[in-house]
């Protein structure tokens, strides 16, 4: 997708861009919520979604059922027009997440917002010849760890940070980032924004009490949000204000480059070649 004005916006999923965590709402809904929490001391959550799913499909849970459940989420109608003026403005728009493929992908197809994003980052969840949907950590903790002490060993989502900074950097783009999300592993990323980047926690949320104990540590400008509403005001005042502020940078730059064409006019000698065979020289 074009990108129009070097302005990339990372959205965290579950309790950002939906209302609730997709991975309890689909537990909860389906009544397994007791096995659940019996369960979660033991294992990592990643590992605990997969054998949840097990479960589910031990107990005549279709993938049906599950889709079913995944597009009845509550979700603030502001966040849809967020994600669509973001887009609309010329936006690139990505998603980092500790949910999975098959729960985030049967709810924006729902919603009718999967072709606004580029790219989503998040643990596979495939379906096996049996049904039975398994979930795979994002990064494979069994060969190697990440080596990030913050995050889950399935995700760090500070590292995939790095690397669409690193990717953008490589493509020559200077490119300006904003990140929204509300959970713990949304830290990691904040202490990876640079300067010019921006850094959107969801207030009293996890991230937010994190950025708060120390918020010198955070390189970005901060601005925190409640819900949806103050969501879509707050990020689409931030994207105006970056466009606004980078057209006024190119008009300088248009100003100095003009000027210097000025002075070289008069140092300037045009060869006298046949009209057909002219090239173009540099124009101001
Ligand atoms: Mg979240
Ligand atoms: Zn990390």
């Amino acid at each position: 997708m074009a990108n129009m004005n070097n302005i990339v916006v990372v959205f965290d999923f579950d309790k950002t861009i939906i209302d609730i965590d997709s991975d309890n709402w689909v537990v909860d809904e389906l009544g397994f919520t007791d096995l659940f929490n019996k369960l979660l001391p033991s294992m990592p959550w990643n590992s605990l979604m997969d054998r949840m799913m097990k479960e589910l499909h031990d107990h005549g849970k279709t993938i049906d059922e599950i889709k079913q459940v995944l597009r009845r989420v509550p979700i603030h109608p502001r966040v849809i027009s967020a994600i669509k003026s973001a887009h609309a403005l010329g936006c690139e728009l990505r998603i980092v997440s500790d949910a999975n493929t098959l729960f985030i992908e049967t709810i924006v197809e729902h919603l009718g917002i999967s072709d606004f994003f580029s790219e989503i980052n998040t643990n596979p969840g495939l379906v096996d010849e049996q049904g039975r949907l398994r979930i795979f950590p994002y990064h494979d903790f069994t060969k190697s760890s990440h080596g990030c002490s913050r995050c889950p060993p399935n995700m760090c989502k500070g590292l995939i940070i790095e690397r669409i900074q690193a990717s953008l950097t490589k493509e020559g783009k200077k490119m300006k980032m904003i990140y929204l999300g509300d959970g713990a592993g949304d830290y990691c990323p904040s202490l990876r924004l640079r300067s010019e980047d921006y850094m959107m926690p969801r207030k009293d949320f996890p991230v937010w009490d994190l950025i708060s104990k120390n918020p010198i540590l955070v390189k970005a400008t901060v601005r925190d949000w409640t819900d949806g509403e103050a969501m879509e005001r707050i990020l689409m005042g931030t994207i105006n204000e970056i466009i606004l502020s980078s057209e006024e940078e190119e008009d300088k730059e248009k100003m100095l480059s003009s000027d210097n064409c000025k002075i070289s006019v008069g140092i300037v000698h045009e060869p006298l070649l046949p009209l057909a065979l002219q090239v173009p020289t540099k124009s101001c």
